[in-house]
Parts: structure tokens; sequence; C-alpha cells
């Protein structure tokens, strides 16, 4: 088969460990996971979790360095526990749901803040406040083989060597496993696709010039700096 024109790069997530990479799909995102993060962002915690979605291809590598992203002028981090998912399903029950994991790794949702309280006014869609190029960074991916299930374990953000962010993944509204189980009623899920998991209290502004570390206990660190 010849295409018009050569088709883009299959975006990949390194493994830690291997040589080989994780081919990415689509990413999810879950948002109003924490439950002082759906407080700080004024929000109802009686109201459910949110599903949003990034195009694949704005998955970042560690260590990168961003440019300052198009239309806005307040760029937000958000750390994130990403699970990545390595067999498909659909309406997966939440016993179930451990089966579909492939493994974990650590995650920023950059959000363009002002796009997204401008269509949160008006009741727009949230698209371009947080599925732009380069949005999603995602630090190499462990095997659940190696680290066994994650659900508990601490999460801390930091700008420029100061602590901005703190939590625990066990603090989440939905664990993963509810997570995958609801998602699954709504999509096919596919060997490929990542899960951002929704990011705890904390969440600020970044510029450039700012270097952005993640952490999440067991996995590997996600550095990167906006320029
Ligand atoms: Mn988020």
């Amino acid at each position: 088969m010849a295409y018009v024109f050569p088709p883009a790069a299959q975006p990949s997530v390194a493994v830690n460990g291997s040589d080989k990479r994780f081919p990415v799909r689509r990413i999810f995102c879950v948002g109003q996971n924490y439950a002082a993060h759906v407080l700080e962002m004024g929000g109802d915690i009686s109201k459910p979790p949110v599903f949003f979605s990034k195009p694949g291809d704005a998955v970042v590598k560690n260590g990168s360095s961003i440019p300052y992203p198009l239309s806005t002028s307040d760029l937000h981090y958000e750390a994130e526990l990403v699970v990545a998912i390595g067999k498909a399903g659909v309406n997966i029950a939440e016993a179930d749901a451990a089966s579909h994991i492939w493994g974990y790794g650590v995650g920023i949702d950059l959000t363009r803040r002002d796009l997204q309280y401008a269509a949160r006014e008006i009741g727009m869609p949230w698209d371009m406040a947080k599925g732009f190029d380069r949005s999603a960074p995602c630090g190499d991916l462990h095997a659940v083989a190696d680290t066994g299930i994650l659900d508990a374990g601490h999460i801390r953000l930091s700008v420029n060597g100061e602590v901005r962010q703190q939590s625990d993944i066990s603090d989440m509204i939905w664990s993963v496993p509810a997570i995958i189980s609801k998602l699954s009623d709504f999509q096919a899920l596919a060997a490929g696709d990542l899960i951002y998991t929704g990011t705890p209290s904390g969440v600020g502004q970044i510029v450039a010039g700012d270097r952005i570390d993640v952490e999440i206990q067991g996995l590997s660190g996600l550095s990167v700096t906006i320029t």
C-alpha cells in the first residue's frame, strides 16, 4: 500500500531496563481524581471524576526541553501516575483490571489553565486546554512484572527544586482498577493506550526557564524544562 506522503512516526515511550519501546496508541486522562485538587479548582467532590484525552503524539520523553506552548499565558503543571495498557478490553470488571495493565510511568498533564477556565465558563470542551502539542511528558515506563501493582506511594512535583505537589497515589478518588473499568465502558481499550490518572492539589503556573521534576515511589523520575 502506498501513502500520499510518508506517515508520521509511531509515538513511543522508553521502557526501564529494556531496549524496546512502548508504542503509544491513545492518551486518556482523568480529571478531578484527588479531592484536595477538586476543591482548589472550585469543583464539587460529590461529582464523579471526568475523562478527557490528548493526542498520542503529545507524549514527550524524559529530559526534554519543551517550548512554551502557543496561545496561553497560564501554563500549569499537573503531576500524575501514568498507567500503560497492554491488553485490549471493553466493559472490563474492576476485578479483572489488573490483567490489562502493562506497566506504569510518571507523567505531567500540561494544561493551558486560562483556556480551560474560559472553556469551563461557557460550557465548551477542554480540548484546546489539554490536548495541545507536547502536552504529555512521560517518564520511562516500568513493567508491572517488575513493580507489582502500584496502589500506594508518594507522588511529588517540584519546580526549580521547590516542592509544589505532594500526595500519595492511594488518595485517588477513583482507584486505577476503577478508572480502567469505567473508561472501558466508554471506549474499547487497546494495547498502547496510556491513562493519566489525575493530579493532587498544588497545581500552579510555570514559565520559560522552569525545570519540573516529578517522582512517584517505585518508578524512575521525570524531568522537563520549559524553554
Ligand atoms: Mn490532569
